[in-house]
């Protein structure tokens, strides 16, 4: 069976684009694949580092909006609990040429972008040496990426390959990427979803927040009055009909282009299709709460979601790492002598 890794990095609470651009795929995927799905909280340290105390927080959040989704808590583990994927980045790190990281397209790009941290550190350049190890300590042969992310995993295809090169080993399979669509959800201001524009609609809002939320979308800038026929293939609203109610599409078409409802009914109407949508999750993250209410601290919290998944990963993760100290002539010799 094909092996799976993915993760994501605990920043804050899921949104809509999570659930769209990664989870419900990762649910599908558990189906057919054997799947490692990673709380990737050392890249998360990347960005934080100046700030690491709600890392804890976010991952326990974050793992209770995967388990709410559908994912099998045993395909679930912390990657900085198994100490593993930073030895392996280490080493990794030793053969990788600078070049490559520095020729990196999103390296630059996100220097550029990313506003208000310093980020011209050793980890933000060495962070796909991260990555390479996270797949290679799982062997994994699919790797779950969008169209932007494929340049990471060519950097660890080359990796992979100059290891072999150089240490006539064929332990690593080049891992294929499993082209994942971008997921097309704009904010509710319709920028790109994201936490930081404060702009999305989180899995873990309240119903109160969530028409709020949706009242505040952006529409057809073109229908001032309620009397105006709209144009549906204009409007935020509508691009979110599509994606979360198929079945109403037609409707919301002919409300719009014959001003039969206006915005603040047809948002309405949303408001209650995106509540409904949300509920099954949220039911599932109240259960899954009121299981951890003896979990008052953190680390607990984390034990009694994941062990089972922390346990099986680790085991996979320390048998890759002693056979790659064999290759490197690291082996533990001085407990085994
Ligand atoms: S009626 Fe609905 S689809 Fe049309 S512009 Fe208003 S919110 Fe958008």
């Amino acid at each position: 069976m094909d092996r799976v890794l993915s993760g994501m990095r605990p920043t804050g609470p899921l949104h809509l684009g999570h659930w769209l651009g990664a989870l419900e795929n990762w649910v599908r995927l558990q189906e057919t694949h054997e799947c490692f799905f990673m709380v990737a909280d050392l890249h998360a340290l990347m960005g934080e580092y100046e700030n690491p105390a709600d890392i804890r927080k976010n991952s326990v959040e974050m793992i209770v909006d995967w388990i709410a989704c559908g994912i099998n808590p045993s395909n679930i583990f912390i990657q900085s609990e198994i100490s593993e994927h930073a030895e392996l980045a280490l080493m990794l790190g030793m053969l990788t040429p600078l070049g490559w990281l520095e020729r990196n397209p999103t390296y630059k790009e996100q220097l550029r972008e990313i506003q208000g941290r310093d980020l011209t550190t050793y980890g933000f350049l060495g962070y796909p040496v991260l990555q390479a190890a996270d797949i290679l300590l799982y062997k994994a042969n699919k790797v779950p990426v969008g169209e932007d992310q494929l340049a990471h995993l060519e950097l660890t295809r080359e990796i992979i390959r100059r290891f072999r090169h150089l240490y006539k080993s064929s332990l690593f399979p080049e891992p294929e990427a499993l082209l994942t669509k971008a997921s097309k959800i704009l904010g509710t201001d319709r920028r790109k979803m994201s936490k930081s524009y404060g702009n999305a609609i989180n899995l873990s809002d309240s119903e109160q927040a969530i028409k709020k939320k949706i009242q505040s979308m952006i529409t057809d800038p073109a229908r001032i009055k309620a009397s105006d026929p709209g144009h549906p293939d204009s409007c935020n609203v509508f691009s979110y009909y599509s994606m979360f109610s198929r079945d109403l599409v037609h409707d919301v078409r002919d409300w719009c282009t014959n001003a039969k409802k206006g915005c603040t009914d047809c948002k309405k109407n949303f408001s209650d299709v995106m509540v409904d949508f949300l509920r099954p999750v949220q039911k599932k993250r109240e259960e899954i709460r009121d299981s951890m209410k003896d979990g008052t601290r953190y680390n607990v919290a984390l034990k009694m979601l994941v062990g089972a998944g922390q346990q099986r990963a680790e085991k996979v993760a320390k048998g890759t790492m002693s056979e790659v100290k064999k290759i490197l002539n690291m082996n533990q010799w001085i407990h085994e002598n």
